[in-house]
């Protein structure tokens, strides 16, 4: 069996458009323009990378955008007080605070001060709690793993009684992941860096979500015959075929083995990746709809 590829650039593409569209209706029925702030602290190369995606999609998306880029030695008194500002404005109904932050700042402090209802990245604890208690409908849900749950339901149609397997727990991705399939009644296990017999959990799962970063752990062979395969993982290998020090991007699966037993598999890049951007999105027009007290949009439905 050869699986068939999830083109997350492409099914990305397409939502951003819908939420392009959806984003007008709203400015010309209410006058609200979506509205997202993205804030960086130093000059990690990679987080410098995401936040320019981010900037360039939300202005595709026509949405009003704003950039802070602040120098790693920014206090963490500072950076409160931005988040602060950026609370109190109402052109701004996304706030994303680019992770790491540098470690003289509690990171812990600074999502918790962003307003759930701004909370785009989902991080904060009562976003965490609305998800993890049921009420997913009023949470803002993290974006990797919803834009998961998006390409899943493309693959699958219902995904009832679904055997999952989540590799990775970070709050980020692994756990929020693990609680959105089991809102959608898969039967979810957890792997980690001390679960036993791996490749064995994983053998029993319709769905492999891997999220671990490193670099083609999964391999083909402990993937069950027509799962569905999502590889979260983003890691960057040395590629001397390309030439002295180049590199490339790769994911946490052996994507040529595992596409050999998966019914449908994501590749890195083009997979997941494009996906949390464009769920970044959704989640921005999500909080303005919100705002302006309308009713969340199913963007899965959108994307018909
Ligand atoms: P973390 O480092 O926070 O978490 C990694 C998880 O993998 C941990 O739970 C860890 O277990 C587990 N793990 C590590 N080694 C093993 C192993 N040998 N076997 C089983 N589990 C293991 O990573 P993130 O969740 O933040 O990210 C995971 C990957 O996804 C990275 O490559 C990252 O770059 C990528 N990523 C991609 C995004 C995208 O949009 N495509 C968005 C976010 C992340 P333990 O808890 O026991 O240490």
């Amino acid at each position: 069996m050869s699986a068939m590829r999830i083109d997350g650039k492409a099914i990305a593409a397409e939502l951003r458009e819908k939420i392009a569209l959806e984003g007008k209706k709203l400015i010309d029925e209410t006058g609200v323009t979506p509205g997202i702030a993205v804030v960086i602290v130093g000059e990690d190369p990679a987080s410098k990378v995401y936040v320019a995606s981010k900037g360039k999609a939300a202005l595709e998306c026509n949405f009003h955008s704003v950039e802070h880029a602040l120098p790693a030695t920014t206090s963490e008194e500072e950076l409160l007080s931005l988040v602060q500002s950026l609370n109190e404005d109402a052109s701004i109904h996304g706030i994303l605070v680019q992770l790491p932050l540098p470690d003289h700042i509690d990171e812990g402090k600074v999502l918790e001060l962003i307003l759930p209802e701004k909370d785009v990245d989902g991080f904060h604890p009562i976003n965490v709690g609305l998800l993890t208690t049921g009420a997913r409908d009023k949470a803002l849900v993290p974006c990797t793993p919803s834009g998961c749950l998006i390409m899943a339901r493309r693959c699958l149609g219902d995904l009832n009684g679904k055997s999952a397997v989540v590799i990775g727990r970070s709050n980020i991705v692994g756990k929020p992941m693990a609680a959105l399939l089991l809102s959608e009644n898969c039967t979810v296990t957890i792997a980690h860096s001390r679960t036993k017999n791996l490749p064995d959990v994983v053998r029993g799962a319709d769905i492999v979500v891997a999220a671990v970063g490193r670099p083609q752990m999964v391999k083909g062979d402990w993937i069950k015959e027509g799962a569905v395969v999502l590889d979260v993982g983003m890691n960057r290998i040395a590629a001397p075929e390309r030439g002295e020090g180049k590199t490339r991007l790769v994911g946490d699966v052996d994507y040529d083995s595992a596409a050999e037993k998966a019914s449908h598999i994501t590749p890195v890049p083009g997979g997941v990746g494009p996906m949390t951007i464009a769920l970044l999105m959704a989640n921005t027009l999500t909080a303005a709809r919100r705002a302006a007290g309308l009713e969340d949009l199913d963007y899965a439905a959108l994307l018909g």
